[in-house]
């Protein structure tokens, strides 16, 4: 499995092309992937993730952001095809 190499960040038609360094997940009974994210653009998708949470479009858990380097493919739960089809799919249209 591999992840996204691209910030989840967008603005109207204009995707972020910058290598992501977080991965931001959301934690309830377990944890859920719901992007990724630049440098530039945590604090943007943190926000984007608490509004989402808000409009009960992702689970309302707590945010976790975790360093790119010390993620390893075991940790990752739920599958590849989940986080590409609903939650970077959802943040893309929301931004
Ligand atoms: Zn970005």
């Amino acid at each position: 499995m591999t992840l996204p190499r691209k910030c989840s960040f967008s603005k109207l038609d204009t995707q972020c092309d910058i290598p992501p360094s977080y991965i931001l997940s959301v934690i309830e009974k377990e944890e859920y992937l719901v992007g990724m994210s630049c440098l530039e653009h945590l604090e943007p998708i943190k926000y984007k993730i608490k509004k989402l949470q808000h409009n009960h479009s992702i689970p309302n858990g707590k945010i976790k952001i975790e360093n790119i380097k010390m993620v390893s493919t075991n940790c990752i739960k739920g599958s590849q095809q989940d986080y590409e089809d609903v939650y970077s799919q959802r943040l893309r249209e929301n931004f």
